[in-house]
């Protein structure tokens, strides 16, 4: 039993419902009607639970439901609409199982058929069919109390008969609530008629006594949870041109966002890495103040079995660079070279061998492949090679013979030789009557820790000055790396900024549009965790197709990229490598980001008044 007990609403102060109250029993087909304009729909809306916001009190089998509508709508209530309210995204089968995705049981199969159009677009469908989708949609499932807000209004009189005949004989098993503004077309089929005028019940009459309720024929039991992902796809796709739009656009975004991370940390690492080759890691760089280092020095140094190599630079002695032409210094025709003779015992060769003779070098790939400018690097091999130097403002040149080529790329074009081979071979030809040195780099076996070999250096040899290389150029990179990594992170929070923007509009639209579709949903007994589902669904389905699309584009890239910086940067040492971290990072905060730009439009819609929504 269903009792309205003083119940009242006002529109802006306007009385819409004027204290009404009504006994409506468990079976039987109970008909309101009245003039357009009195209140019909409002009243059968609040009997529904979809109109929250009236006074007085709701009361169903003796208890009152007015803090619970939710519950009382999803387990009693079914409604058939004027407008129908038909979701058109959805196939016919669909709209008619719709309830069953918000835990609704179907019981009962009715014997209406829909075989004939069933494979049709609800939007092709005559209204007497929609009607009767409409129909099938509300009775499948309802067990109590189906309302039916002017169900023949808009039928031709041969489909209104037929609908009204299909109520009288859901009447037998259950409440059902019609609202007409027309008395002549309800009038022979109702039990009871209340008659409304400006919000009132101005008249009530009991033409049948009403009876016990009939048991169900034929009770299915139906309940079949269908899957939230196939429901979200459709929904997804009830625009397919939008959608394919909010993808497009969202890849992109998501794309930009990944191709400017990979560059920035790229870039980082390569900053790194030049720094490391700027200066060697584990050497220690020693100075003499007054005058050169003594022969003892270096030798006692050699002999030393934490160090590995011991590197003097002349006094007065500048690197020009190498290059073919041995008669002349010409600067055009010369390879400008690193002071780097480090050494080379650990590198790979690529081609030839190692230098046995101080005549004899290696160089790195890349300064091979600089030298021979495109034809191929291994004519190099037994080359003769000059390299230029100045001492006490004369240019000289050394003759060298290439050997091998290493297969390590080098930021600054270098060249590989033994121990000091340079100025032995000066002391060979007479051009130095004595090694003058104020400056050598010391390098400390891979196995010793530096600090180690420093402190031991510093107590041996206290007439000489011992400094950790680099550690004052790596101080100094360091801030203008911070300073580049800033820019690079203030493009980059642009780049995910500008596409957070777009997502979350877009996404925002996305449920705001279908506000009148989650209404009926609501109608149809969806709670709110029914629609965190759907949208939880929507949010890995889009992800999940963009980043499908990002993936194609960023790896295309990438490699383009790559192809494009090994043919266009001279020293071919740039490649840009894929963070498979990243891209995952990525793809977790941009499903957070769908999510929250979608619940949070959710939680306002679902604040909305349903009657309100499904009006509009
Ligand atoms: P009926 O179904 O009997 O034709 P309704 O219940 O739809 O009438 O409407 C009853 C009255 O409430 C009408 O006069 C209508 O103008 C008014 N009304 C309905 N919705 C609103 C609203 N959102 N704001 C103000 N007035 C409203
Ligand atoms: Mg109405």
């Amino acid at each position: 039993m269903l009792e309205l007990v003083h119940i009242q609403k006002k529109y802006d102060y306007q009385s819409i419902l004027d204290d009404i109250s009504m006994v409506l029993p468990d079976v039987g087909l109970i008909g309101i009607v009245g003039p357009s304009g009195c209140g019909k729909s409002t009243l059968l809306n609040i009997i529904g639970g979809i109109d929250r916001d009236f006074l007085g009190d709701l009361l169903y089998n003796g208890q009152s439901v007015k803090r619970r509508l939710t519950k009382y709508c999803k387990r009693n209530v079914s409604f058939i609409f004027q407008q129908l309210h038909l979701i058109i995204w959805l196939s016919i089968k669909n709209n008619i199982e719709l309830p069953q995705y918000f835990g609704k049981t179907m019981f009962q199969d009715k014997e209406i058929d829909v075989s004939g159009f069933n494979k049709l677009k609800i939007s092709s469908l005559s209204l007497g069919q929609q009607q009767r989708i409409a129909f099938l949609r509300a009775c499948c499932y309802c067990k109590k109390v189906l309302l039916c807000d002017e169900p023949t209004g808009s039928l031709d009189q041969q489909n209104a008969k037929i609908i009204m005949q299909l109520l009288k004989k859901e009447s037998k098993e259950k409440l059902v609530v019609i609202v007409s503004h027309d008395l002549k077309k309800v009038q022979e089929y109702c039990d009871e008629i209340y008659e409304m005028r400006d919000g009132k019940i101005v008249n009530h009459t009991q033409i049948h006594a009403s009876l016990p309720p009939m048991t169900f024929s034929d009770s299915l039991q139906k309940k079949k949870r269908l899957s939230y992902l196939r429901l979200s796809l459709s929904s997804l796709f009830s625009n397919k041109r939008r959608t394919f739009q909010m993808l497009l656009g969202f890849s992109l975004s998501l794309f930009c966002v990944l191709i400017t991370l990979t560059m920035s940390q790229n870039l980082e690492k390569q900053i790194e890495q030049y720094i490391y080759s700027l200066v060697p890691p584990s050497s220690i760089s020693v100075q003499s103040i007054h005058q050169s280092f003594s022969n003892d020095f270096i030798n006692k140094l050699k002999t030393n079995q934490n160090i590995s190599r011991v590197q003097l630079f002349l006094d007065d002695y500048e690197q020009l660079g190498i290059g073919f032409v041995g008669e002349r210094y010409q600067e055009s025709q010369t390879l400008f070279i690193g002071d780097d003779t480090s050494p080379y015992h650990h590198l790979a060769l690529m081609v030839g061998r190692m230098p046995s003779h101080n005549h004899e070098i290696l160089v790195s790939i890349s300064t091979a492949k600089h030298l021979c400018q495109g034809s191929d690097y291994k004519e190099l091999l037994g080359k003769k090679i000059y390299a230029w130097y100045k001492h006490k403002k004369e240019v000289c040149s050394i003759a060298y013979h290439i050997v091998g080529i290493t297969q390590n790329t080098t930021t600054i074009d270098t060249i590989y030789q033994k121990e000091n081979a340079y100025i032995e071979l000066l002391k060979e030809e007479n051009r130095l009557k004595e090694i003058k040195s104020h400056i050598g780099i010391i390098f400390v076996e891979q196995k010793q820790r530096r600090t180690d070999v420093l402190n031991e250096l510093k107590y041996k040899y206290p007439q000489y000055k011992f400094i950790e290389t680099g550690v004052s150029t790596q101080k100094h990179i360091s801030s203008t790396m911070t300073q580049i990594k800033v820019v690079l992170y203030i493009f980059s929070s642009l780049a995910i900024l500008s596409s957070l923007f777009l997502i979350g509009e877009v996404m925002f639209l996305n449920v705001v549009q279908k506000k009148k579709d989650y209404a009926i949903m609501k109608c149809l007994g969806a709670s709110f965790f029914d629609f965190l589902k759907l949208i939880l669904c929507e949010s890995l389905e889009i992800v999940g197709l963009s980043f499908l699309i990002v993936f194609i584009m960023y790896f295309q890239s990438i490699f383009l990229l790559n192809q494009f910086l090994k043919e266009m940067i001279i020293n071919g040492t740039m490649t840009l490598s894929m963070d498979l971290s990243l891209i995952g990072n990525v793809l977790l905060l941009s499903f957070g980001m769908v999510l929250l730009c979608q619940i949070i439009p959710l939680i306002y819609i679902m604040k909305l008044n349903t009657a309100e929504v499904l009006k509009g």
